[in-house]
């Protein structure tokens, strides 16, 4: 080798360092160029020396030894370089952030539409003296249907497809259970209102529900008649819509009143149009109710010869259904918010108010 191949050699090395450093991501990566192009290539070179001439020995030392110190000082630049983009970049983040903006929102969570309009039926209702009473979801046959004047043999248990459980007990199929169970431990006069979930072995679909709520209310006093259950009915509905609904009494039977009435609203969701929820008829059965047929009285304990009473069977979900739009029911028991939980709803009474409304 002679120093011009030597000096060219060098010249090359400060080349590829310039070049691994403008490339460099990392200050690992510039140490590493560092560790590749001085120790061996520098000894390399070195080594080469010996192979020189001797007069040009010298001048091939003394380049050598100025490349070693560029090559040092351009990897000392380069890191330096990295460091002052890193700083540079965190402070363009920081001018970015604006510490007075508003932070992300969390939604808010919200009643249930059902649980809505169950306490506000249990407000009105409270306000007319009614009692708020629970009872179980397994009930015996003869809560759900023997006390209510459903004998075993009645054909009304064909309209009421049940969930029967291993010990001979069922998945009440309404919350009418109550009635019987307030009335044999309050006695007349008695005014209670009982909401609650209820099953029925049934096909889903968009009107149907195997497990849907209900509000039972009961009235027993002396000289009650069918007035005072219209009365109160159309009350609650009022007070519930927040405006006069339109409503209709179809005869009806049910074997626990007698006369008993089916009680209907006008469609909500169309307007009286007529859509899958009303079954195009314009009209969404609410309630059956009547007045309490005097077997169940006697079942309760209550003589029918001094008392009478009204009892309803207010559907829940139906009603919320129809105050919140709801067009399908299979939306309130999927757990999915997109459709129980709309955003115009989520500025609603919570349950800390309400708690805090009842203490
Ligand atoms: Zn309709």
């Amino acid at each position: 080798m002679d120093i011009s191949a030597l000096k060219a050699k060098l010249g090359e090395l400060e080349a590829e360092a310039t070049r691994a450093i403008s490339e460099a991501k990392s200050a690992d990566a510039i140490r590493s160029a560092e560790t590749r192009l001085t120790k061996e290539p520098i000894a390399e070179a070195l080594a080469a020396l010996k192979t020189l001439p001797g007069e040009q020995r010298g001048e091939a030392g003394k380049t050598i030894n100025a490349t070693k110190e560029r090559l040092k000082e351009l990897f000392a630049a380069g890191l330096a370089g990295l460091r002052e983009k890193a700083v540079a970049a965190d402070q363009a983040q920081a001018g970015a952030f604006d510490p007075t903006l508003p932070g992300p929102v969390t939604a808010r969570g919200a009643l249930h539409p059902v649980t809505i309009v169950q306490w506000e039926v249990e407000r009105v209702l409270s306000g007319l003296g009614f009692t708020v009473v629970g009872g179980p979801e397994m009930e015996t046959d003869f809560h759900n249907f023997e006390a209510l004047n459903i004998p075993a043999t009645h054909p009304a248990r064909d309209m009421m497809d049940t969930f029967w459980l291993d010990n001979g007990w069922l998945l009440r199929t309404h919350t009418s259970p109550c009635q019987v169970r307030a009335m044999r431990q309050f006695g007349a006069p008695l005014r209670v209102c009982a909401p609650g979930r209820c099953f029925r072995y049934e096909t889903i679909d968009a009107s149907h529900e195997n497990t849907f709520f209900q509000v039972e209310g009961l009235m027993i006093d002396r000289n009650i008649s069918i007035s005072h259950l219209i009365a109160v009915m159309r009350m609650l509905l009022r007070e519930v819509f927040q405006r006069d609904v339109k409503v209709r009494l179809r005869p009806g039977f049910f074997p626990f009143v007698e006369p008993g009435f089916e009680l209907d609203m006008s469609c909500e969701i169309c307007g009286g149009k007529g859509c899958a929820t009303c079954k195009q008829s314009g009209w969404v059965e609410i309630l059956p109710c009547g007045m309490v047929h005097p077997n169940v009285l006697r079942f309760g304990n209550i003589d029918p010869r001094e008392f009478t009473g009204f009892a309803f069977g207010l559907g829940l979900t139906r009603l919320a259904m129809m105050k919140f739009g709801v067009g399908d029911i299979r939306v309130l028991n999927s757990g999915d918010l997109r459709g129980i939980a709309p955003a115009g709803r989520l500025a609603g009474e919570t349950i800390v108010e309400r708690v805090g409304a009842r203490a």
